[in-house]
């Protein structure tokens, strides 16, 4: 069984103009499908061909280095897709807000320390927001780590993420990362998010 490149949900230029065409079709098409690639190549002399990418993310340090890369790449560039989207941003509802809001004090509070997770991680990485045992908590990982990984800083399940890597915005946005950020929240799909919390908590 190997791991398959999926579907964007939407089209190249549906999150213009916070993300652009150029930048999702490379990003998707060349940068995924690397990892996607990449990572199958390194399962194939192992025990983990029939393993889900949470169980291989889960027992991590226990693998190659290329298994962390791509198994990270892989998993976490899904999830990107899946928590974007046109005709997004806004804020929460529901149980999502609540949560949001008893542990940052509001969505502002909490937008503010993810930007600053993002902002602030240095070189290439992700920021997320993660359910664990203590509640929602905004943390950032290096490289392809994520927090599913065994030996992750925060572990848990996330539920929303930005990639940080320059491949993700140096088209548009050059070195003006925080520029990315803000604009990130015009296309982060809360109904996705929401199901993401749903199924974590
Ligand atoms: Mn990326």
């Amino acid at each position: 069984m190997a791991f398959e490149l999926p579907n964007l949900p939407y089209a190249h230029d549906a999150l213009e103009p916070h993300i652009d065409a150029k930048t999702m079709e490379i990003h998707h098409g060349k940068h995924h499908n690397a990892y996607t690639t990449n990572l199958n190549n390194a399962i194939d002399d192992t025990d983990l061909a029939t393993s889900s990418i949470e169980e291989i993310l889960g027992g991590i340090s226990g693998h190659s280095p290329a298994i962390r890369n791509n198994g990270g790449g892989y998993y976490n560039h899904c999830f990107f897709w899946e928590v974007m989207g046109p005709d997004a941003g806004g804020a929460p509802s529901g149980d999502l807000a609540d949560a949001i809001n008893a542990a940052f004090g509001s969505l502002e509070d909490f937008q503010n320390q993810f930007a600053a997770a993002a902002a602030t991680r240095f070189g290439s990485g992700w920021a997320w927001l993660v359910v664990t045992a203590d509640g929602l908590v905004v943390t950032s990982t290096p490289n392809q780590d994520n927090p599913l990984m065994d030996d992750a800083d925060v572990k848990g399940t996330p539920i929303l993420g930005i990639d940080v890597w320059e491949h993700a915005y140096y088209l548009n946005y050059q070195n003006r990362r925080p520029d990315y950020v803000s604009a990130f929240w015009n296309v982060v799909n809360w109904d996705a998010v929401a199901e993401k919390y749903a199924a974590a908590v």
